[in-house]
């Protein structure tokens, strides 16, 4: 007989834990199914996040920006410590201490919450009866009067480009090179490859980012893109913008990628390629043909704004469902869903979910950008404060960058926030909280920040949008 519980989940990603906790603190009866295997060939939880994605990234984002603070500013700011040097296989170890630390920690939490956990693939059959295999091959049945699938993404790969062992990797390749390539190529200038393109320049590479598309991060507000392409400029990333990949051929240990751009046919020679064109959906050996389940002609599975699938009881969650693939989305909907199992109402504001790209400056943002509310024909005032102007960035010896409040002409209602600079990942935050409320332009102007903080940026540049910043030169009539 089929062991039942009352909630199982496939998945331990951030939207499957997130789900699988909340479920067993309203009291149910719940499981989750894992089939993540570590480099140690260890289960382990927390899925591309934890694993290959968000915290291993920010940790070699992390170390990679102190490396680069001590080599090139420390001494505009008195400090002399003579040359240093990056060790790079130390950061790889750190990174997997800092990966395993945390992976663990989802096992301990999903044990101390009641979650029973199964470590091995899961297949969803009609009636929400799940098969399980561990990873062992024994096979054991199980059913739910609820399932929530959290199966995420996996990195899309382009004919143009097949993955190597080490030469041609992905963006979990990326993550583990031992030594830092001298020339690096990164086909696709989207949130990874600027990311990780700017962790191995700051270690030394040079980097080399070919995207195909001719606008620069279309999704970012342009004004914010614009600045954030004058900063990796700077840094020596070299983004070539309209250029189309059309074949590698690996000769040696070198890489020749051949591309066309506006000029014509073009080649240039690696030592490595990161290809970071983008993530698909993953539902490989999930479904059996009378799940229920549909998916959409992106191969995202089907759902409603609660996350409900076209099959009775099964819901889908995270990366493998339509929206931004980003963590917090998914643990929302993760937590969303758990609860209205339990009988809750709550709902996830699909308008309001934060942009994050943690290169330096970092970049963030919330709401809508100015080029979408003028191809909506929406009429809206822009509020502004360079980075430059704040006391505290000037302290910090980091002024790059800028603030950038929209709301609308009429209400005053602030309808985005669009940050670059240093801590945007910090700051956003606060504009979150005020759109989630509600907040008008007027509303961050009459609220007190403390002195002298990055976040009195965010302040000027929404007393700005009427005219009313105290420390730049006001453009606007007062209101
Ligand atoms: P996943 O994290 O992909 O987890 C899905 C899990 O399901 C996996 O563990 C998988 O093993 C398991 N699974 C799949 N099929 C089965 C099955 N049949 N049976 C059992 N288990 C199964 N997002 C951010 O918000 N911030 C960041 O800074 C950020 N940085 C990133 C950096 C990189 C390099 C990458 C690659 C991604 C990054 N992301 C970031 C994106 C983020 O990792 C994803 O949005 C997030 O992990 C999606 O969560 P998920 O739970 O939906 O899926
Ligand atoms: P992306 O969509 O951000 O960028 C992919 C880029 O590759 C795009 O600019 C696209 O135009 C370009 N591209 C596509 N095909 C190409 C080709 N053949 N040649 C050249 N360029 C090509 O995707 P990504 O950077 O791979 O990241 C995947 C997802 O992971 C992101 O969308 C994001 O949701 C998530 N992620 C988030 C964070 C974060 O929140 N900080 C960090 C990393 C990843």
């Amino acid at each position: 007989m089929a062991t039942s519980y009352d909630v199982i989940v496939i998945g331990g990603g951030p939207a499957g834990y997130h789900a699988a906790i909340r479920a067993a603190q309203l009291g149910l009866n719940t499981a989750i199914i894992e089939k993540w295997l570590n480099e140690a060939g260890e289960p382990a939880y927390g899925g591309t996040c934890l694993n290959v994605g968000c915290i291993p990234s920010k940790a070699l984002l992390e170390a990679s920006h102190k490396f680069v603070e001590a080599r090139d500013h420390f001494d505009e700011i008195g400090i002399k410590i003579g040359s240093i040097k990056a060790d790079v296989p130390a950061m790889i170890r750190k990174k997997e201490e800092v990966v395993g630390n945390l992976t663990k920690g989802v096992a301990g939490l999903l044990k101390s919450n009641g979650v029973t956990t199964y470590e091995g693939k899961a297949r969803l059959g009609a009636g929400r009866e799940v098969t399980f295999t561990a990873h062992d091959g024994k096979i054991e049945d199980l059913t739910a009067e609820h399932v929530i699938i959290a199966t995420g993404s996996v990195p899309v790969e382009i004919p143009p480009c097949p993955l190597t062992d080490d030469l041609i990797v992905d963006s979990t390749g990326a993550l583990a090179f031992t030594s830092v390539p001298q020339k690096l190529g990164v086909i696709g200038a989207g949130i990874i490859g600027l990311e990780l393109g700017s962790v191995w320049s700051r270690l030394g590479s040079e980097v080399v980012l070919l995207e195909a598309l001719e606008d620069f991060l279309p999704p970012a507000d342009q004004q914010i893109a614009k600045e954030a392409a004058k900063q990796f400029k700077k840094q020596g990333m070299d983004v070539r913008l309209g250029a189309r990949v059309t074949g590698t051929e690996i000769k040696g240990k070198k890489v020749t990628v051949s591309y066309t751009d506006a000029e014509g046919e073009k080649t240039e020679v690696f030592d490595k390629i990161i290809v970071a064109v983008g993530r698909r959906p993953y539902t490989e050996e999930l479904l059996s043909g009378d799940s229920g389940v549909t998916l959409d002609e992106r191969g995202f599975i089907y759902v409603n704004d609660y996350c409900l699938t076209d099959a009775p009881g099964v819901y889908a969650v995270g990366d493998v469902v339509r929206g931004p693939m980003l963590a917090h989305k998914g643990m929302e909907e993760g937590v969303m869903v758990a609860e209205r199992i339990a009988g809750h109402q709550p709902v996830v504001n699909y308008d309001l979910v934060p942009s994050v790209i943690y290169t330096h400056p970092e970049i963030a943002w919330v709401g809508q950008t100015e080029q979408a509310l003028k191809s909506a024909g929406e009429k809206y005032e822009v509020g502004s404060f360079p980075m430059a102007a704040s006391g505290r960035a000037m302290a910090s010896n980091d002024t790059a960058g800028l603030f950038k409040v929209i709301a609308d002409s009429e209400t005053d209602r602030v309808l985005g926030i669009h940050i670059i600079g240093a801590h945007a990942s910090e700051i956003i935050a606060e504009a979150v909280i005020a759109m989630e409320f509600g907040a008008s332009a007027e509303d961050l102007g009459l609220t007190m920040f403390a002195h002298p903080t990055l976040s009195e940026g965010l302040h000027e540049a929404a007393l700005s949008v009427s005219g009313h910043a105290i420390h730049v030169a006001n453009r606007k009539k007062k209101k």
